[in-house]
């Protein structure tokens, strides 16, 4: 077994601490990874504070994971010693039912194995993220990382970059469409650059004035303040596709009206209460409203291999584990520019 070093949370209302614990060693398919980075996602807070229900504890979050292969199974022939690896939210899947068989394993219709908070297949153990310092994964769902990339840049890439490339690609996103990104965190900004870098006329929709420079560097083209009433007037019937990435409780038909006819609202962010959808808002230019999942393996690897291709990464402020108590309430207030990543050398 192996002796790993991580933080994790006890309960629901208990903030992250030191936590120690065994990994498996790796199996013929597995390999082993000494963790370097890890980035902090609005879905670790969720799931710590139990707001989506069914929380296992202790619970060691991340899914953003990236670090240099230590060991491999004997069986294992994408990997070797030496190389850099990543791992995002699932570590394992049915690998039978036709969305496994598709390269859908986010849809696994037995349901695939959380990076964290969720069990193993055969053990029924609970699975422990990446706030840790090693980690075992079967080859099959640990992607290939570039070289050319800054490391801590690229652990955000594993979710936040994965879930917005994945709709965005999934509706063809492209040149002469408007894409209006709600909501400007660790989704939003990659969903700027990915929609940017495809062609498309870019504008942020944001609820913090102080935002506006930072989304035009990110590349947006244009910057629209939810909060202001005559600039939302201004974008009625405006928009193509809107990536809806907010975290919080908020009102859909608001921006259900930004959508002009046969728009389309993709949502990600996974507020812990339900919205309401007025139907007049739809009926009204046939819109629609789309979910998405993070991404397959085989979708993740070209989208980390877009990103070293076209020198894509998240902007990120790079923490001490120590720190991630107050990383959690900054991201809560929406301050967070615009990804955390844990330094994992902060562990040892
Ligand atoms: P984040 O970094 O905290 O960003 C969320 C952003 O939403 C904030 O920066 C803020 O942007 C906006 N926001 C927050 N509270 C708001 C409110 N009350 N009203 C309006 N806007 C508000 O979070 P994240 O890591 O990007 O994650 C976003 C959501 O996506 C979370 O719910 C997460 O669980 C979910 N998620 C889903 C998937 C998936 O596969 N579908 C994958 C990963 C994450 P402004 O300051 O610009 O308004
Ligand atoms: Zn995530
Ligand atoms: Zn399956």
């Amino acid at each position: 077994m192996i002796e790993t070093k991580a933080y994790a949370a006890e309960a629901a209302t208990s903030p992250l601490g030191p936590f120690r614990f065994e990994r498996r060693d790796p199996g013929p398919h597995d390999v082993q990874i000494e963790i370097l980075y890890c980035g902090v996602c609005h879905s670790d807070i969720h799931q710590v504070r139990n707001e989506w229900g069914g929380s296992i504890y202790p619970m060691v979050p991340g899914h953003e994971i990236v670090g240099r292969v230590t060991k491999t199974g004997a069986h294992v022939t994408k990997f070797k010693a030496g190389d850099l690896a990543g791992v995002g939210c699932f570590v394992d899947s049915c690998r039978t039912c036709p969305n496994c068989q598709a390269g859908l394993e986010q849809y696994c219709d037995n349901g695939m194995v959380g990076t964290y908070n969720g069990r193993e297949k055969i053990t029924n153990l609970p699975t422990y993220g990446g706030y840790s310092n090693h980690i075992v994964v079967d080859e099959q769902y640990t992607l290939k990382v570039s070289d050319k990339l800054p490391l801590e840049g690229v652990a955000p890439l594993l979710c936040a970059g994965i879930t917005t490339y994945s709709p965005l690609r999934h509706v063809g996103v492209g040149k002469g469409h408007r894409v209006g990104v709600l909501g400007l965190g660790g989704l939003g900004h990659m969903a700027v650059k990915f929609a940017a870098s495809f062609g498309a006329e870019v504008t942020m929709l944001s609820s913090s004035p102080s935002k506006e420079a930072d989304a035009k560097k990110l590349g947006a083209h244009h910057f629209a303040l939810t909060s202001d009433p005559t600039t939302m007037k201004n974008l009625q019937n405006h928009f193509d596709f809107i990536l809806n990435t907010v975290s919080a409780q908020h009102d859909y038909s608001t921006y259900l009206n930004l959508l002009r006819t046969n728009g389309t609202m993709i949502v990600v962010g996974v507020p812990p209460t339900p919205s309401q959808v007025p139907a007049f808002n739809l009926i009204a230019k046939r819109r629609s409203i789309i979910g998405s999942l993070i991404g397959g393996i085989k979708e993740t690897q070209e989208m980390l291999d877009y990103c070293a291709e076209h020198s894509i990464v998240s902007d990120v402020e790079v923490i001490k584990i120590q720190d991630i108590n107050e990383a959690y309430e900054r991201m809560i207030k929406g301050d967070v520019r615009y990804r955390f990543v844990i330094d994992i050398a902060s562990l040892r």
